[in-house]
Formats: C-alpha cells, sequence, structure tokens
C-alpha cells in the first residue's frame, strides 16, 4: 500500500507507511489519527476528490435523510467502517446537501454505494444490502492490514 490519504481533520496529504497497522497511522501534520473507526461525512468536492485518489479503497454511500432503507443501512455501514479501519473507509455524501457530487456520479436513487481506489471507480451497488452479503462484496477490494 503506497500513495498519499488525506487527513479529514486537516486536508494533509499523508503518504502511507507500508509496515504499519492502519489504527496507529498518525497524520504527520496535526497528529489525528488517519483511519478512524466510523464513516467519513463528506463535505465539499475538494475532500471528496482528494480522498477517492487514496489508494485505500473508499466505499461511497450517496444517502438521503428522507430514505428509509438509507437508516437501515447507515449502522451496517458503520459496523463496516469498524471491522475494516484502514482497510475501506466509507464516505457519506448526502445527495441534499451535495447535489453537485449526485448529478456528477448520475445518482438516480438512494441508497447508491460506489467503490474506488486510486480515483478508479470499482464496483457499484444499488440499494440496501445486508452487511454479510456486503461484506462478501467488498472483501477481494480491502487494502491488507
Ligand atoms: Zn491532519
Amino acid at each position: 500500500m503506497s500513495g498519499m490519504h488525506p487527513c479529514m481533520h486537516c486536508g494533509a496529504l499523508n503518504r502511507l507507511p507500508e509496515q504499519a497497522r492502519p489504527g496507529t497511522v498518525v497524520c504527520g501534520k496535526c497528529k489525528h489519527q488517519l483511519f478512524e473507526p466510523r464513516p467519513v461525512a463528506i463535505w465539499d468536492e475538494q475532500q471528496f476528490d482528494r480522498l477517492l485518489a487514496s489508494p485505500v479503497p473508499v466505499l461511497v454511500d450517496f444517502w438521503a435523510p428522507w430514505c428509509a432503507p438509507c437508516r437501515m443501512l447507515a449502522p451496517e455501514l458503520d459496523a463496516l467502517a469498524r471491522d475494516w479501519v484502514g482497510q475501506l473507509v466509507i464516505a457519506k455524501v448526502n445527495i441534499d446537501e451535495q447535489p453537485a457530487l449526485a448529478e456528477r456520479f448520475a445518482i438516480r436513487s438512494v441508497p447508491t454505494m460506489m467503490l474506488f481506489r486510486n480515483g478508479a471507480l470499482l464496483d457499484s451497488i444499488m440499494g440496501a444490502m445486508p452487511r454479510q452479503a456486503l461484506q462478501q462484496r467488498l472483501a477481494p477490494f480491502l487494502a491488507r492490514s
């Protein structure tokens, strides 16, 4: 695993050490944990683009507060973010707050999940999915810990 991963606290790009447990990696600038056991909320397109360029796979959850299946999916994604800290980043895009991103990725229904690594789209999933099915679908893409 090599390449740059952005700190969600200060925005600094960090080179990921080859041999380190993800939970122990801190930002070189602000010293916050680079990987936290919870999903990351996306607040603008620049933050989104920097995160998607990471060598760590990023699962983007396009969701909306009024969407019942999104609310059912949320605790499943929280659990995956906890179990796979440093191996998979889960990024939440509220399409009501980020209409430009929803338009850019042609989101027609929520939830829609898209998996990226190094900026490339690897997989997309329409609709909610039980945790076990999600685990099976995503496991082949995980970064090694
Ligand atoms: Zn930082």
